[in-house]
């Protein structure tokens, strides 16, 4: 740290994003991507026209992956905001609408404390009830910026739509933040209850059910006036913030969406397998409506089967904070990937 840097970020932490290791080929189960490619469509879209229009400015405005994702999920237009990831979207919600507070689970997406700290937004973290679930209850009534992960990360746990109804009407004087980075592996959706609601603020991403993690795309739905608000800030710090290529291949993917949402239920049929087997191995699995499984056996520390299953080539993630350093999130791949990473626990463990 330079003896420059604004005082404000001075003691800030900030994220830690999962590995990305070069050293050698792993089974890379640790940061929740798509095993499978994007489709053809995307393929096919950064063509030369795309490349040559690099050269002028991009679409501030998104247009038309706001038409084509306002036709796909049956909003209007106005009522869709885009970014460069999720990520960009959680801190503009933090830094548009964290004035007064903002409240989240204790144990869940890692990013949420960093955006409060970032703008100064007073966090109440909620712890999660000893089966890891969210008690909606303990959101009534705080008035503030509520941040949920529906399904939450890393326990894989789902809220129902009556549930997370209840948290927003709960809170008219407050934003909710419904994040849905996981919502395509088996969840409902809480969109449909923007029209109802002009205080939430639902947040997509085309990095884990759509294979576009590197192409950093994220997208959000909310009444026109919260859309409007997060486009205030956009044009106050970076009006280009999705690139040309990425506006192309967002749009592309779209063309061709039953690809993705046929390998999402690939990845649920997967996930399951995973749960069933490691259940059979004696490990407690969470009930994960995600693309990954959240699971801890007795017979070995989480870091230690974590440090196991590197050393076999398999990389999973493992958090140290204590309510949750047994467990270990495992990124559901193929079958092959899922396969290995059974076996490669019985062998570990020395079952069978
Ligand atoms: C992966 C993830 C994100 C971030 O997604 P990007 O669009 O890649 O920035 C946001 N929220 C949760 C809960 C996630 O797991």
């Amino acid at each position: 740290m330079s003896r420059y840097l604004n005082s404000r970020y001075a003691e800030m932490e900030a994220y830690v994003p999962g590995e990305q290791p070069r050293d050698k080929k792993y089974i890379k189960l640790n940061t929740n991507e798509s095993p499978f490619p994007p489709s053809r469509s995307v393929l096919e879209a950064i063509d030369r026209a795309v490349i040559e229009d690099l050269r002028l400015y991009c679409d501030p405005t998104c247009r038309a992956l706001r038409e084509k994702l306002g036709e796909i999920y049956s909003v209007s237009p106005d009522c869709v905001y885009l970014a460069g990831g999720s990520d960009d979207i959680l801190n503009f919600a933090f830094m548009a609408f964290g004035e007064k507070g903002s409240v989240y689970p204790a144990i869940s997406y890692g990013f949420y404390s960093v955006f409060a700290a970032l703008h100064g937004s007073a966090a109440e973290e909620i712890p999660l009830e000893d089966d890891l679930s969210i008690d909606p209850s303990k959101y009534y009534g705080k008035n503030k910026l509520v941040v949920i992960a529906n399904p939450n990360a890393p326990t894989g746990l789902l809220l129902g739509l009556d549930a997370i109804e209840q948290i927003v009407v709960s809170n008219p004087d407050g934003v909710v933040v419904i994040d849905e980075a996981y919502i395509d592996f088996g969840g409902e959706s809480a969109l449909p209850l923007i029209e109802k609601y002009d205080n939430l603020l639902v947040v997509r991403t085309y990095s884990k059910s759509r294979s576009m993690a590197g192409a950093r795309l994220g997208f959000a739905f909310g009444s026109p006036e919260l859309i409007a608000d997060l486009e205030k800030l956009k044009y106050s710090t970076n009006p280009y913030n999705v690139n040309a290529m990425t506006q192309a291949v967002g749009l592309a993917a779209l063309c061709e969406d039953d690809y993705y949402m046929q390998n999402c239920r690939t990845i649920i049929e997967n996930r399951e397998y995973t749960a069933t087997e490691l259940r059979r191995l004696g490990f407690t699995v969470t009930d994960s409506k995600t693309n990954f499984v959240f699971a801890k056996t007795d017979k070995m520390s989480g870091a230690e089967l974590y440090r196991r299953l590197r050393e076999e080539g398999i990389l999973v993630r493992h958090f140290s904070t204590p309510e949750i350093c047994e467990y270990n999130r495992i990124t559901v791949g193929t079958l092959d990937d899922m396969k290995a990473t059974v076996s490669a626990i019985k062998k570990i463990l020395e079952l069978e």
